[in-house]
């Protein structure tokens, strides 16, 4: 990682993510790829189960995949937004689809920002650093 903004490892506590994709692999490349940035991750692969976590571990921040089985990432974030212990974490949205609708749909839900599938780590990362103000 370079120096500044791109290097959380920076801060003497690094920031904690928490990943939520319900396509195992997936979420095992991005949590390898973020680590390797200096983030700490944590996984989830429904929307019950990334609530449970969000609720329990206080995660800085939130990838949340929209397609999951059960609950969708949308409905997901509605209600890490409706409660006050998870409701200040930033989320960011990420799909397949670059639809205007789709990311209408992401920040009514409280999403703070979105981003598209296949990931581009180098533009994730930027929209990480900017949610976490660093
Ligand atoms: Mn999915």
């Amino acid at each position: 990682p370079g120096p500044g903004v791109d290097n959380p490892s920076m801060d003497p506590r690094p920031p904690t993510l928490l990943i939520v994709e319900d396509n195992e692999m997936n979420l095992e490349a991005l949590s390898r790829l973020l680590m390797r940035r200096g983030f700490q991750v944590l996984g989830a692969g429904s929307g019950e189960e990334a609530l449970r976590t969000a609720a329990g571990s206080h995660p800085d921040l939130i990838l949340m995949d929209i397609g999951l089985p059960g609950i969708d990432g949308y409905e997901t974030t509605r209600r890490l937004k409706a409660d006050p212990a998870t409701a200040a974490i930033p989320v960011i949205a990420l799909t397949a689809h670059a639809l205007v609708s789709d990311r209408e749909r992401a920040f009514a839900a409280g999403c703070v920002e979105f981003d598209t599938k296949p990931i581009d780590l180098a533009r994730l990362t930027a929209k990480i650093s900017g949610c976490l103000g660093r």
